[in-house]
């Protein structure tokens, strides 16, 4: 039996060994709750007053963004090193806080591992381009220059890896980062930070290149009203970005909304099954269902509906639930309690909405582990009832029945998020379809895997509610810096373009 003074004494050995200093508790104390006990694992000072952190980070972006992209890329690759030496010591804290299974905490700092190394290589990526003038004795370019201050609120369910995935872009593109961390998770957020703090002391770097704010709602509001503040990279519910996205704008600030998903799978008569079971059960019940990306929504061809509901029922029932540091464990906790009410309330009204349990359905004790653990659950739906339409956080799997391709489509883009789809298909033309103009309206859109699990190297976010950001990958790197447009007159003439004269 792990008892709360176990969970506590964790907590502190990993923090220590990730070099963190705990603060003196401040004014307004911050509960550090745990998926594992209902009893806290500390107390923390929040704070909504930001103008010296805002300030030492306006002081740093003047020195920062002079320092060449390469250079600010070695600091980058430091931390990447120190992730890999402390990978397991950070995933114990993930763990501990959101109730995250070893495997997968591990690999959430696997992905920060990961994006650091996509963004030292970025340091020296960070081109322009040159286009042709229309005039005489002119170059015309587009350069690209650091932003600012870039303020990162994260949600609790990748409560390092998000924040990762903007430090590391941020800071090789010149931009110091103040993070307002899911009050769900300050002690990883804490031992992240801390290990980039020390890559920043190691090589003589500002330190408020790096900078933590805790709290929760009210800090991030302090953070996203701050005119210091050039973007605003927020993660997290679409009612979050409903509250952020309107603030941001009416200070002319740019934001980088990553919200809520609500995300289907089409298993088509010619899927390669076997595979398509695999795929699902990952992405409807790996991290307890969730992730942005977690798979809720299951559209299977009429003719296959019951052979598929059948096959998920056996998977779903040899799913092991329990302890998440348990290597056997497949299935941890929810977050807290309140999501176990949710879960409750979701299926239940599922079911008033003309739904069939097939699996799962009800909250479980786990023997000598605290917390909330929720059944794997696959619900058949007679269609996309009002409760279809919305992302419950927690392992709850809807089916419906497609009987055309189309109509499939339709489904699949029927809700109002827009984050990841999926389809399982050997039948090349609907592959191709489904990832058309006229096909899935997500900003990520599968074929033959699950609609988790991205890798950083592709642009990563969601379109509709989720919000339109892009992380990560790819070219997301422009959103962290300003674009200017140089037009250089190497001649002694003065030709106006668009061939106006003027005197
Ligand atoms: P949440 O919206 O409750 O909180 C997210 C963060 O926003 C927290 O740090 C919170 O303190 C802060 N916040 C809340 N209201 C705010 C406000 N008005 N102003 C400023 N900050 C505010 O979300 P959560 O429960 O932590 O996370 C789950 C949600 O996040 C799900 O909807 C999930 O789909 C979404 N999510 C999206 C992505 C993505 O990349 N699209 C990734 C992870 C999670």
């Amino acid at each position: 039996m792990t008892t709360p003074d176990d969970l506590r004494a964790l907590a502190r050995d990993r923090l220590a060994a990730l070099g963190v200093v705990l603060p003196a508790p401040g004014a307004e104390d911050l509960t550090a709750p745990s998926a594992l006990s209902a009893e806290p694992l500390g107390s923390l000072p929040a704070t909504t007053e930001l103008d010296g952190v805002l300030d030492g980070a306006r002081e740093a972006f003047l020195a920062w963004r002079e320092v060449p992209a390469p250079v600010r890329g070695h600091l980058v690759r430091r931390y990447g090193e120190l992730l890999r030496e402390h990978k397991s010591l950070l995933a114990d804290l993930v763990t501990l806080e959101t109730g995250k299974i070893t495997s997968e905490a591990r690999g959430e700092v696997q992905e920060m591992i990961d994006v650091c190394d996509y963004a030292v290589g970025l340091s020296r990526q960070l081109w322009g381009k040159t286009i042709a003038s229309e005039r005489p004795g002119h170059r015309l370019a587009e350069t690209w220059h650091p932003l600012g201050v870039v303020g990162i609120i994260s949600a609790f369910n990748f409560p390092v890896a998000v924040w990762a995935w903007n430090a590391a872009i941020a800071l090789v593109c010149g931009d110091p980062v103040v993070w307002k961390p899911s009050e769900h998770a300050s002690l990883s957020a804490m031992g992240a930070a801390a290990l980039l703090q020390t890559a920043v002391t190691e090589l003589g770097h500002p330190s408020a290149v790096s900078q933590v704010v805790l709290g929760d709602a009210r800090t991030g509001e302090a953070l996203v009203d701050d005119p210091r503040v050039a973007l605003i990279s927020a993660t997290g519910s679409v009612r979050m970005g409903r509250a952020v996205g309107p603030r941001v704008a009416a200070r002319f600030g740019r934001s980088l909304l990553e919200l809520g998903g609500n995300n289907a799978a089409v298993v088509t008569p010619s899927a390669p099954l076997e595979l398509a079971i695999r795929g699902v059960v990952f992405a409807a019940a790996g991290t307890a269902g969730q992730r942005c990306t977690t798979l809720r929504r299951l559209i299977v061809h009429r003719s296959l509906v019951d052979e598929v509901g059948r096959r998920l029922v056996r998977a779903y029932r040899s799913l092991p639930i329990g302890d998440p540091f348990a290597s056997s464990t497949l299935v941890g906790p929810l977050l807290n309690a309140a999501s176990g009410t949710a879960f409750e309330a979701a299926v239940a009204q599922a079911v008033a909405e003309g739904g069939t349990v097939l699996t799962g359905g009800r909250l479980v004790d786990v023997t000598g582990c605290g917390g909330t653990f929720a059944e794997p659950t696959v619900i058949a739906m007679p269609g996309q009832t009002p409760i279809v339409h919305e992302e419950t956080f927690a392992p709850i799997l809807y089916l419906l029945a497609y009987d055309d391709f189309d109509e499939a489509i339709e489904l699949n883009n029927a809700v109002v998020q827009g984050l990841s789809a999926s389809v399982f298909t050997r039948d090349q033309a609907e592959a191709e379809r489904f990832v058309s103009a006229a096909g899935a309206d997500t900003g990520i859109a599968n074929v033959n895997i699950g609609t988790s699990g991205a890798e950083i190297g592709g642009a990563f976010g969601g379109e509709k509610a989720t919000g339109g950001g892009r992380e990560s990958g790819s070219d997301s790197w422009h959103a962290y810096m300003r674009q200017a447009t140089n037009t250089i007159n190497y001649s002694d003439a003065l030709p106006l373009a668009q061939g106006v004269s003027f005197g």
